[in-house]
């Protein structure tokens, strides 16, 4: 672990230096509070912290309040060392948001007791953010594809649908659902089918701009969300990931397996849409249109009937 030792006594950085060394652990130093802080504002801040309570400028105690109410995250487990022993001047310590306190000079057999503590917080804290992290991945992403799962592309194509009344301008929608892609799961299994979805999904996304979504809307249906695109435009897109898509054959554990798709493409411009489920109704309509008459093309949907 990356410890950092702030304290303006050469004697005693030098003594936590070479004894925290011993224990394995990577020492910093700094010999005043602006430099400890300095260190704990870094990107990639020591996550364990020992610091001298009385330092010029600044103290170890303002070095505690500064980086508590700064940072939340890494979580920085912090140790005071001081000459003051009294119960009131523990809780002050304490108060300024310190875990715990040693006191001067430092026993070394205390020192190694209350590293102990501060480790195992520091390491559960890090498991903690990793679960939160990925829990938020997960309620966001399509676990197969990687894409948008259909609740986070809806959510959104909501806010693209608002932002774009608000300012004027037009939001564009692709309905991407991939062709016979019942016939592909029979004849080579349901496994390979899902290499499939994996990789139109990659070949889809290669295809879009910084600004455009692309989301898994359900089995083998993706929606594009390109703001900014009247259905025109957005036919264009659907075009191009039209092209894209089947421009090769897939390379399966089975050989190269041809896919193609069917693009149903509607644009908030086509007519007077106040929701943005009435936009992909629309899309939808567009993709069966496709569908009806011949698969592997892109059609646009009609203005809506008012
Ligand atoms: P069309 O050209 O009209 O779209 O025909 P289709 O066969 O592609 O459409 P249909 O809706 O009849 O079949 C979709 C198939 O997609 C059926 C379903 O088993 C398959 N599917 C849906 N989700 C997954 C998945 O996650 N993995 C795999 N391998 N198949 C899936
Ligand atoms: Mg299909
Ligand atoms: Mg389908």
């Amino acid at each position: 672990m990356r410890i950092l030792v702030a304290d303006d006594d050469a004697v005693t950085c030098r003594i936590l230096e070479r004894t925290l060394t011993e224990w394995g652990h990577t020492v910093v130093l700094a010999h005043d509070g602006p430099e400890a802080l300095t260190c704990l504002r870094a990107n990639d801040p020591p996550r364990l912290a020992l610091l001298d309570w009385i330092m010029p400028t600044t103290t170890g105690v303002e070095v505690c309040q500064t980086i508590r109410a700064e940072r939340q995250e890494p979580y920085i487990y912090t140790i005071l060392l001081t000459a003051k022993s009294s119960m009131d001047d523990v809780i002050e310590g304490l108060e300024a948001g310190a875990d715990d306190y040693l006191i001067k000079p430092v026993d070394l057999g205390a020192l190694r007791a209350r590293l102990r503590p501060g480790l195992r917080i520091v390491e559960l804290h890090d498991e903690l953010v990793k679960a939160r992290e990925d829990l938020r991945y997960q309620a966001d992403h399509d676990p197969l594809t990687g894409l948008w799962n259909r609740r986070a592309l809806l959510s959104q194509l909501r806010k693209e649908f608002s932002r774009g009344i608000r300012a004027g301008r037009p939001l564009g929608v692709c309905m991407v659902d991939i062709d016979h892609f019942k016939v592909i799961n029979d004849t080579h299994g349901h496994v390979l089918g899902d290499q499939i979805l994996k990789e139109v999904a990659r070949r889809m996304a290669n295809a879009l701009r910084v600004y455009d979504e692309v989301g898994r809307y359900g089995g083998e249906e993706f929606i594009v969300s390109v703001p900014n695109n009247t259905a025109a435009s957005a036919a264009v897109i659907g075009e191009r990931i039209r092209e894209c898509i089947g421009a090769a054959p897939v390379d399966t554990d089975k050989g190269p397996v041809p896919v193609q798709v069917s693009v149903g493409v509607a644009g908030s411009d086509l007519g007077d849409f106040t929701r943005v489920h009435d936009l992909i109704a629309a899309a939808d309509a567009a993709l069966y249109e496709a569908k009806r008459t011949g698969r592997n093309r892109v059609c646009m949907a009609s203005p809506p009937q008012q």
